[in-house]
């Protein structure tokens, strides 16, 4: 058996993104002054639990290796450092060629 592994290249990576942002994973909400809030403790043992309950299929190691390889080394950086910058919500980026 060969476990999947979480990359941006799964098919149910904006499904895992969904889930460890919502209530159930970093639950990421404003604050008083409209700053940035999230259940972030260090590490990764939100996306660990999320593949172990919703994506048994994937290797639990193997993907986070994948988001610290990417700049992921706790739960909220998955989401600044890996999801973020390659998510398909961001690909309407206008590149601006100089000439
Ligand atoms: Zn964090």
């Amino acid at each position: 058996m060969t476990a999947e592994i979480m990359t941006t290249a799964h098919p149910e990576w904006e499904k895992f993104i969904e889930l460890l942002s919502g209530p159930e994973g970093l639950n990421g909400r404003k604050g008083k002054n409209g700053e940035h809030i999230d259940d972030c403790k260090g590490g990764l043992p939100i996306a660990a639990k999320i593949l172990k309950e919703h994506f048994p299929n994937c290797g639990v190691e193997e993907s986070l290796a994948f988001f610290r390889a990417n700049g992921g080394y706790c739960d909220c950086e998955v989401m600044w450092n890996v999801a973020l910058p390659r998510g398909p919500r961001k690909r309407k980026r206008k590149k601006t060629i100089k000439r």
